[in-house]
């Protein structure tokens, strides 16, 4: 693998205005550069053990394997990561580079805020300013995010143009970029966008990749497959970039299979339903209506509902390296629960995915193979949407609780047992 490429096959390029031509080239030459300087290789692994706490561990999940009677399955615990996600891994390696350039500001878009959450941190812990962009819809579906960024000292722009989700944030750093690129980078959150970008992230995602490779090889694992979630594709190209080239293990991508099929009920841009076509300075395989616009797109997981694929990836599963399956919100979340019962771990909602197919594959494989699945984060995110999936009643009664002692806390609001009011008015 090449450490810089302008195109992956038919996919990637840089399809940018002229303006960003410029900080694009300066970005590229400062990656390769650093990548082949020691000392920045040495300030990354300090980062990546301090900070980051690496390496993060590979579980073997012996009750879940015993019980599907087939393959072992093994989890790579990225959810481990600081901040609880491998985003971070890119975060913290764009923003050592960032900051070798001189550059004193990062903007950053984030669509669930997961990535507006690792750059926020790691802006903190290297004294950058951050500004997110976020579309407004978002800021109001994802208020935890929201309060974790500002917490982290970041200032959260809401972005009121177009859908005011990801795509428009994603527009408006751009914009900012354009004006700025002297003090700031651009801190671009996965494995796309115009080149250097898609190698960039890689790089610093195949972290995951090189560590898993590591302790497969020390416990002599027979390894049948690796099984990733896809987004934009960040942590899937990470964990299997020291495979892409070889023939084994199979390398498999879990897309968002949503509510079903049909536009806007899922997230599968592999799976049948993608269309090729260059949107935010790159090109790839994209949900598309007739007219070559970007169709709404569905998860119950946050993090999977990109419309676009990263555009490695999209040359990979064409050329029938990487394979791509879809599993269902329904499936995800009985994941979710199954992995928590099984192995006392909760998987993210994305990484659920993964962890779904790895249950469905193991029983076809014999016991002696491995598969390795990678928990690209945890759950603790997304209890607001699990909570209620799975256990709505006392659920719904907790929110309605608090919000009600927060609205008027001198009144009983609804939903408010007696002695709850109690307790809140002594307070
Ligand atoms: C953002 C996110 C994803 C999806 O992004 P990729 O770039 O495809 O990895 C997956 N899992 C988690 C936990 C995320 O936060």
């Amino acid at each position: 693998m090449k450490l810089y490429n302008d195109f992956f096959g038919e996919f990637g390029g840089r399809y940018v205005a002229e303006v960003l031509r410029a900080p694009l080239a300066e970005l590229e030459a400062a990656f390769v550069e650093a990548m082949g300087d020691r000392a920045f290789r040495a300030e990354l692994e300090e980062v990546r053990r301090d900070y980051i706490g690496r390496p993060t561990p590979l579980l073997h999940a012996r009750n879940a394997s015993r019980e599907t009677g087939g393959a072992q399955i093994y989890i790579k615990l990225e959810g481990l990561a600081n901040t609880g996600a491998h985003k971070i891994n890119n975060a913290a390696g764009q923003g050592l580079l960032a900051k070798r350039m001189g550059k004193r500001r990062i903007i950053a878009e984030t669509g669930a805020g997961q990535h507006g959450v690792a750059t926020a941190a790691i802006c903190a812990k290297l004294g950058l300013a951050c500004r997110v962009y976020m579309g407004a819809v978002d800021i109001r579906r994802q208020r935890p995010n929201v309060f974790w960024m500002e917490l982290y000292g970041a200032e959260v722009v809401p972005v009121t143009s177009g859908s005011r989700t990801l795509k428009d944030a994603v527009n408006e750093a751009m914009r900012d970029w354009a004006g700025s690129f002297a003090d700031t980078h651009y801190l671009l959150g996965s494995a796309l966008g115009p080149s250097p970008f898609p190698d960039m992230v890689r790089e610093f995602q195949s972290v995951v990749g090189a560590e898993t490779a590591g302790q497969a090889e020390e416990r002599g694992l027979d390894v049948a497959a690796l099984v990733a979630c896809v987004g934009g594709g960040s942590n899937a190209i990470g964990f299997f970039n020291p495979f892409v080239e070889k023939a084994q293990p199979r390398l498999i991508g879990v897309e968002a299979g949503g509510r079903g099929r049909g536009a806007g009920n899922n997230a599968a841009r592999m799976g049948g339903e993608g269309a090729v076509g260059i949107v935010q300075g790159y090109k790839s395989l994209f949900l598309l209506d007739e007219d070559g616009q970007v169709l709404p797109t569905h998860s119950v997981s946050a993090g999977l509902d990109y419309p676009g694929i990263g555009p490695q990836l999209a040359d990979l599963g064409k050329r029938g390296r990487i394979e791509f399956t879809s599993v269902s919100d329904a499936e995800a979340l009985e994941a979710v629960r199954y992995f928590a019962r099984h192995e006392g771990v909760v998987f993210a909602l994305e990484s659920a995915h993964a962890g779904a197919y790895a249950l469905r594959l193991a029983r076809e494989l014999p016991r002696d193979k491995a598969i390795i699945v990678n928990m690209s984060g945890r759950g603790d995110k997304d209890l607001f949407i699990s909570a209620r999936a799975l256990d709505p009643e006392p659920w719904m009664r907790f929110l309605t609780e608090e919000a009600g002692g927060e609205a008027s806390p001198s009144t009983v609001g609804p939903g408010l047992s007696a002695r709850s009011a109690g307790e809140r008015s002594r307070s």
